[in-house]
């Protein structure tokens, strides 16, 4: 039974706080704060998401759920494109987008859904308590400001990565590596632990000359923001939640990991996109058939693409390496006949071993079932701890922004990744790009499932974790108690605000 909250038994005179979530338009940021909305909503707070048509439609199967549960959560669609943008109109997700040219126009058109943004709030009565907005949503900004509504930022990394980005703009780190050459190996300044970054390897969101602008903005929303929710757990980064509250100078909030909010197969499965859910079952009964811990599990989250000839490197890899695997190839990489055609004959080859899933496939019930035993990823935060918090270590494949951090910290400070050896960036739309041959494929695959005391200490180690990923989200763990605060401080705010 949902954990109701003490929160609003010791207010009861008052109604609960309503906190309005506006995550960023991709399925890695949505998916973690459709966690936090549920999560909000089972422990006494109500809990609206604001989003797209598009996004309101692939989330259909968590709201209809939350409502038979009689959950006060609910999804609110804001119209978009906007009128005359040059986007077509199922443009409305990162994964949706086509080209460099949509991916500009989209990211310079989500601005525009302040209007309606502005309009939904200042139509709630009482005014909601408080709004949580993806880092990437600067524009909620002046929405809270001129409402005057208490407003937290989400940013969707690790804490670790957030706290190198934060240090990174404040010492003026990018404008060094900028000067200097391809070469040269930066220090973070300011982090606990040594982190060196090339200028490859230094990346954070908005670094583009084209979007510098709009990195701006969101830095600048990030520092007037009230504080910050962060999807991480405080015995998997507590040093660095320390040091990033101290430099951002305001509370840092640490409430995961959230996917461990789905606790029944249908949430877990239908988890990020309804359609997802028709294909629980067959995935289930082929891990059902392999070994325990046999099974490696390759995904490389919702944005990244591969080329034709990465992605037969990678299948070439994974039939080299002679292990069981699950491997998820998006629809938009195996559209071009030949490639459907190559993928058929890798499958007929490794028939019983081998399962590729085309499209969106159910992570988070694949990652939690027992046969897998590793997972090649490409180092998105979400994957990183939904990995971590089923006690599966990785072999890790950074591609951009946030990725080639989180595979530091993973690697070097928490010692449950193996590097499959990817050293500069592969950007989403780059053509007939390798990065890792076949051989790199197969060589990590066979590190990360392998024997051996570095593969041994890396599961005991990341089987920890899981452990205690799981006591920080029940009652009395650091996580449901932060959350438990987090509701608290904002039925406090409108106690005051009645005062
Ligand atoms: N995901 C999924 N099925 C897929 C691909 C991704 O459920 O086929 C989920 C995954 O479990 C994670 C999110 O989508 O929750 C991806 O977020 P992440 O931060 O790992 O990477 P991003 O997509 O932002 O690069």
């Amino acid at each position: 039974a949902p954990a109701v909250a003490t929160t609003t038994a010791s207010a009861s005179t008052l109604p609960p706080p309503h906190f309005v979530l506006v995550p960023f338009v991709a399925q890695g940021h949505i998916i973690p704060l459709v966690d936090l909305a549920r999560l909000l909503a089972e422990r006494g707070a109500r809990a609206s998401v604001v989003t797209t048509p598009l996004n309101a439609a692939r989330l259909r199967g968590v709201a209809d759920q939350a409502a038979r549960a009689g959950l006060p959560l609910e999804l609110v669609e804001l119209p978009f494109p906007p009128p005359g943008c040059d986007l077509p109109d199922d443009c409305q997700n990162a994964d949706m987008v086509a080209d460099n040219y949509q991916f500009l126009h989209f990211f310079f058109a989500l601005p525009e859904l302040a209007g309606p943004f502005e309009a939904y709030v200042r139509a709630l009565s009482p005014r909601p308590s408080c709004i949580i907005a993806d880092w990437l949503n600067p524009w909620t900004a002046g929405v809270a400001t001129s409402l005057g509504i208490p407003r937290l930022f989400f940013h969707g990394p690790s804490c670790f990565f957030s706290l190198c980005d934060l240090q990174a703009a404040n010492h003026g780190l990018h404008e060094r590596i900028a000067a200097g050459g391809d070469e040269d190996r930066h220090a973070v300044p300011g982090v606990p632990v040594p982190v060196t970054v090339t200028k490859a390897t230094a990346l954070g969101f908005l670094i583009h000359p084209a979007t510098e602008a709009l990195r701006d903005e969101a830095m600048a929303a990030m520092r007037t923001a009230d504080g910050a929710v962060v999807n991480t757990f405080l015995d998997l980064e507590a040093q660095f939640v320390a040091c990033y509250e101290a430099a951002l100078g305001k509370p840092v909030w640490v409430v995961g990991p959230l996917s461990l909010g789905n606790r029944d197969a249908e949430t877990t499965a239908s988890r990020g996109n309804t359609a997802a859910a028709g294909r629980r079952e067959a995935i289930a009964a082929w891990l059902d058939g392999q070994p325990p811990g046999s099974v490696v599990f390759v995904s490389f989250g919702s944005v990244a693409r591969k080329s034709p000839r990465q992605l037969r490197e990678v299948g070439h890899g994974l039939e080299d390496s002679g292990r069981p695997f699950i491997w998820v190839v998006k629809e938009a990489e195996a559209a071009a006949p030949e490639v459907q055609e190559w993928l058929e004959a890798l499958e007929a080859r490794t028939a019983g071993r081998g399962l590729v899933v085309r499209g969106w496939a159910p992570q988070l019930a694949v990652l939690s079932h027992r046969a897998v035993g590793g997972f090649v990823t490409h180092c998105g935060w979400n994957s990183l701890m939904e990995a971590m918090a089923h006690g599966v270590p990785v072999a890790t494949w950074p591609h951009f922004e946030d990725q080639f951090l989180n595979e530091r910290l993973v690697v070097d400070v928490l010692g449950v990744g193996v590097p499959v050896g990817a050293t500069a960036p592969v950007m989403i739309f780059e053509e007939d790009a390798v990065a890792v041959p076949r051989e790199g494929v197969a060589r990590a695959v066979s590190a990360l499932m392998g024997g051996g005391a570095e593969a041994d200490e890396r599961r005991r180690k990341v089987r920890e974790y899981g452990e205690k990923a799981r006591r920080a989200m029940e009652e009395g763990g650091s996580s449901y108690e932060n959350l438990t605060r987090l509701i608290q401080s904002f039925v406090q705010s409108e106690a005051k605000a009645q005062e």
